[in-house]
């Protein structure tokens, strides 16, 4: 219940997903029999640990078929994911210049690391006027999607780095990255795939899809928060340095130098979040449980009573309306402010999410400053799709 007696409907899932008891419930019995730090003493405890936490990796690995648990680095998230990449491949391959290049499409987390990236060995560079690195964008066409033909036009050979969304969290599109990391490679480009949207919704096979490195977030795949994975091929992460120093990450240290440990833990430096990473193994063994084609359907089904629902309204636009598309549905009604839409819906207990979903330049191609989302998961039902139709109908006509 929400706002005293409102059943509450939760349409935020791809802000964050909320956990399966089976998943509190392991990070519980961890907590309270198992807990010791992880990779370092020998006694009984320590050792459960180790092996519970190194489980997750082999589930994760499974999960997303790598070809070794090596390539699966524990992260706090998407972000940090990417921001490793931006910052410990960036600093090995960007600093003699090129172009980094992603989509309108992207997230924040995609755009801000590589670009800031580019700002600093810009600046550290010995001859910084003479050195050309920067960011170039791929558009997205009126649907939402990304043109293939632009993708062969923009990886020029100056192009050292493509970075991706493999599901826009606002557009829902699934892009084909098979195909994009297929033309990338041919032309030795390296690819970072931002899976935080797509792990939940369609299945991931980081070989099929070629690509060089694959980043998501544990809470938005039924996980907790704090933990995210970034997938590196081995090549290309036994060549990069350290993100961050300090414990695990060495094998050995003198005041007169350090010796890095090997990958992935070469990238896990401290103490991580160990209940976070067993409580994440308990929430891939739950969603792979599911029936993956009963649940896509399930999805679409919602997808598509939420698409016809919401466009019945006078003055509602969706954004985002390419064909292969998850379970997200954003939209804006004309002349109402988003925010207005979903606070009125938040009263009536439906749960959305408005602004600009951290995807500033986005929201500029569609000439908008903010919109309102509505985002789906395994447990959204029918119902829920008709609370959230009738929620925005009473709230565009309160605000009419
Ligand atoms: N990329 C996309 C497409 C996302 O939707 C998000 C989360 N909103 C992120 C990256 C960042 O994920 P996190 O906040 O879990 O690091």
């Amino acid at each position: 219940m929400v706002h005293g007696d409102k059943p509450l409907v939760y349409l935020d899932n791809a802000a964050t997903t909320q956990r399966p008891r089976a998943v509190i419930d392991a990070q519980v019995k961890y907590i309270t029999s198992t807990h010791s730090n992880i990779h370092r003493s020998g006694h009984a405890l320590a050792t459960e640990a180790t092996a519970a936490f190194e489980a997750t990796r082999e589930r994760v690995r499974a999960f997303i078929n790598a070809a070794s648990t090596d390539e699966i680095i524990f992260t706090k998230g998407t972000t940090e994911s990417i921001n490793l990449v931006a910052s410990a491949w960036g600093e090995r391959n960007l600093s003699d210049g090129g172009t980094v290049l992603v989509s309108e499409a992207e997230h924040h987390a995609v755009i801000v690391p590589l670009q800031a990236s580019c700002v600093r060995l810009q600046a550290l560079s010995l001859k910084p006027k003479a050195l050309s690195l920067k960011l170039g964008v791929l558009g997205v066409s009126e649907d939402g999607a990304i043109d293939i033909a632009e993708v062969r036009e923009k990886l020029t050979p100056d192009v050292k780095l493509l970075a991706i969304t493999h599901v826009s969290n606002v557009l829902g599109t699934i892009n084909n990255v098979a195909e994009i990391c297929a033309i990338a490679r041919e032309r030795g480009i390296v690819t970072l795939i931002d899976g935080a949207q797509a792990v939940a919704h369609c299945p991931v096979d980081v070989q099929s899809i070629g690509c060089d490195f694959y980043a998501f977030s544990a809470h938005k795949l039924y996980g907790p928060t704090g933990v995210g994975v970034l997938y590196g091929r081995r090549e290309l992460l036994d060549a990069m340095p350290p993100y961050q120093g300090g414990g695990s990450m060495i094998s050995s240290v003198d005041f007169s130098g350090t010796t890095y440990n090997d990958i992935p833990y070469r990238f896990e430096a401290g103490t991580p979040n160990i209940e976070g990473v067993v409580g994440f193994g308990a929430a891939l063994e739950w969603f792979t449980q599911l029936d993956a084609v009963a649940f896509h359907q399930h999805e679409q089904e919602l997808l598509h009573a939420a698409t016809d629902g919401l466009t019945s309204i006078d003055g509602l636009r969706i954004i985002g309306t390419a064909p292969d598309k998850v379970g997200i549905v954003t939209f804006v009604v004309d002349g109402i402010h988003a925010n207005d839409v979903s606070m009125l819906c938040d009263e009536q207990g439906v749960a959305l999410r408005s602004g600009h979903h951290c995807t500033m330049p986005l929201h500029k191609r569609f000439g908008l400053n903010a919109s309102v989302r509505a985002s789906f998961a395994a447990y959204t039902s029918l119902e829920d799709v008709d609370a959230l139709v009738t929620a925005v109908q009473r709230s565009v006509k309160m605000l009419r």
